[in-house]
């Protein structure tokens, strides 16, 4: 017996697999290219004639290079940008292809291993997710500025004022640069959030890696 379904559309699904095929190519040559410059030395511009910044930038590199190694990068459709736990890193295929400079990529990369080198998973347990995940987005992304990474105009820096919790109306910030997570973490008004890592709830049979909390950039 052959069933039809009214809303499947094989064309269009054909279509979607085809899409999502391209951007998972695209998005993986991306992050390739973006580690390659990390660990080549090559993801801060510098001026060769200026060997002060020339040793500013390979150092950059060199930092950023060695926490890329430790943690593995996967695609995954579930999540709307990128996040870490800590050991992966994943990314959503078609965020990362749109970008149109490898630059950008490497802001990306970097951001979740600076939440990595700073162990903002293991800070943020018993603090409302969401409010922590924003604390420490404000508080290495101005580092991230000032290191001479190009960050993408789309994250969050102390000077600019924006809305939290989102869709509240409320606005919050500038806050003063330099801060920690939890000092920035004070500063925000409270959630009402449920606290410590999604993985938590869901199931007393995930994997110790599925618990760690993960992160939006
Ligand atoms: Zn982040």
């Amino acid at each position: 017996m052959i069933a039809v379904l009214d809303d499947f559309d094989p064309l269009a699904e054909i279509a979607e697999l085809a899409r999502r095929q391209s951007a998972e190519k695209r998005a993986a040559d991306l992050i390739t290219a973006a580690k390659v410059r990390l660990v080549t030395g090559r993801a801060v511009p510098y001026d060769r004639n200026d060997k002060k910044a020339r040793a500013h930038a390979l150092g950059i590199s060199a930092f950023f290079s060695s926490l890329v190694r430790r943690t593995k990068d996967v695609p995954s459709w579930d999540i709307p940008t990128a996040d870490t736990n800590g050991k992966v890193c994943r990314y959503r295929p078609d965020w990362i292809a749109d970008m149109v400079r490898v630059e950008s990529v490497i802001g990306i990369i970097s951001h979740e291993r600076f939440h990595d080198a700073f162990g903002h998973h293991a800070r943020i347990r018993h603090l409302q997710l969401r409010r922590a995940n924003v604390a420490g987005d404000l508080s290495i992304d101005s580092i991230l500025r000032c290191a001479g990474i190009e960050v993408p105009d789309q994250l969050l820096f102390p000077e600019r004022p924006f809305e939290f919790p989102p869709g509240s109306g409320r606005i919050v910030g500038p806050f003063p640069e330099g801060l920690s997570l939890e000092q920035y973490y004070t500063l925000l008004p409270d959630d009402h959030g449920r606290r410590g890592c999604p993985g938590q709830r869901r199931s007393s049979r995930i994997r110790p890696r599925e618990r760690a909390p993960a992160y939006d950039p």
